[in-house]
Order: C-alpha cells, then sequence, then structure tokens
C-alpha cells in the first residue's frame, strides 16, 4: 500500500486503526468458510459513518477496492480479500441508537451484534425475525447483507418486515397460530 494512502487513511480513524502489521493481516485472511484464505493491503477500523463515507471516497478516488466486513461468520468467503482489498471491519461502530416501540422501529450501527441487539429489542418485548445461528457471535450488517435467517424467521413467515423493522412478538405468535389453523384448515 502506497504510504500517501496510508497516512491518509490514519488521519481519517486514527493509527490504532489501520492494521498493517504480519499478524493483523492474517488474523483477517479467513472467514468461517476456511476453504479460502487471502492477505488484505490493509485492515481500516472506522469508528463512525464520516469515517466510512472518507473512506469510501478515498478508495473510490484511488481504484482501491474495499470488503466490509463484520464478525467474519460466514461460510463462502465472502469477507476473505481476494484481490488484496482493503478490509473495512465495521465491529467498531457498535451503537444502538434508538428502539421505537411505537412503530416498532430500531436504529443501529452496522457492527451491533444481534444478540445484543435481540436482548434490547426484548425490553421492549420486541424481537427481530432473522435468528441465525451465530447470533451471539455475528453483526447485524452481516445479517442484513447475507439475508440470513433462522427458526423464528421461517416459522414466523414475516420475511420482508425482517429488513428492516422490529416485530411484536404476540402479534407474530398470532400470525403464527393463524397461518398453522390455516394450514390444518
Ligand atoms: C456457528 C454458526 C452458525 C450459523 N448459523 C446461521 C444460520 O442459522 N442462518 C444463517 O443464515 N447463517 C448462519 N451462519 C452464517 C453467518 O453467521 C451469517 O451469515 C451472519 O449473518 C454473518 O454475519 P457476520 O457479521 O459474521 O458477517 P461477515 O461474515 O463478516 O460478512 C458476510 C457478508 O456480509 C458483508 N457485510 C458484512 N457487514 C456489512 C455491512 N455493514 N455492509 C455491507 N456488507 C457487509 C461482507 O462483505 C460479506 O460479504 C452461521 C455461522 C456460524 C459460524
Amino acid at each position: 500500500m502506497n504510504k500517501e494512502i496510508f497516512q491518509r487513511l490514519v488521519r481519517i480513524v486514527g493509527p490504532r486503526n489501520v492494521l498493517s502489521s504480519p499478524e493483523d493481516l492474517h488474523a483477517y485472511s479467513v472467514d468461517a468458510s476456511l476453504q479460502y484464505r487471502a492477505i488484505p493491503s490493509l485492515v481500516v477500523r472506522p469508528g463512525a459513518t464520516e469515517e466510512v463515507q472518507e473512506i469510501i471516497a478515498l478508495a473510490n478516488r484511488e481504484k482501491i477496492p474495499v470488503v466490509p466486513r463484520g464478525a467474519g461468520t460466514n461460510f463462502v468467503g465472502g469477507v476473505v480479500p481476494v484481490r488484496g482489498e482493503i478490509v473495512l471491519d465495521l465491529t467498531r461502530m457498535n451503537k444502538i441508537l434508538e428502539i421505537s416501540r411505537t412503530d416498532l422501529r430500531c436504529d443501529a450501527e452496522p457492527g451491533v451484534f444481534h444478540g445484543d441487539l435481540e436482548t434490547e429489542l426484548g425490553k421492549f418485548g420486541l424481537f427481530w425475525p432473522p435468528d441465525p445461528g451465530s447470533s451471539e457471535s455475528c453483526t447485524i450488517g452481516g445479517v442484513l447483507s447475507t439475508n440470513a435467517g433462522g427458526q423464528v424467521r421461517h416459522r414466523s413467515r414475516l420475511g420482508p418486515r425482517s429488513q428492516g423493522g422490529a416485530t411484536n412478538r404476540r402479534d407474530d405468535q398470532d400470525r403464527c397460530e393463524d397461518a398453522q389453523e390455516q394450514c390444518r384448515l
């Protein structure tokens, strides 16, 4: 990686959040697929939306490919930088900004762990239908990107809403029971 671009990235996210040691790059060379391996040119760890915007603008100007990374739990090599990309590690962006019980809406940063979001939603009597087995270790950015699902999602038949809205557990159970009733009829 060109030294000037390295310095510009350091100015955006700070020196601790641009990783370039062989050990760090090695750690980002795989995901849960364990079938693919490639060393990134750098790893950048933004902490805010504005930083992501600046990184992407710089990469775009300099024609440097970027691969976003959540927790790396996918099984298909989705975050393996096979073209020597910059890896954009989004796990520092892990704030739940707002949960609205009234309109079943939640605003959160992409690096929030699915399980943490579920815990917070539970306090409002809500849940979010995607329910991957990796809930405790995957991010909501990764869940949305891969359209991950699980037992709750299949049971609740709320696919489209699962892309953005939280769901009232009571309503969901009612819908599920209605659907089961219809199946029996
Ligand atoms: C033990 C285990 C159980 C699992 N169970 C299930 C299951 O039940 N159902 C299921 O569907 N999957 C399951 N998975 C697969 C995986 O956990 C899910 O696909 C998960 O949603 C990926 O999230 P992640 O944060 O690890 O994403 P990553 O693996 O980091 O990324 C996955 C893809 O999303 C992209 N991406 C990540 N974050 C962003 C972002 N913020 N913006 C844009 N693109 C982004 C990446 O570039 C990559 O292409 C399981 C995995 C494990 C290890």
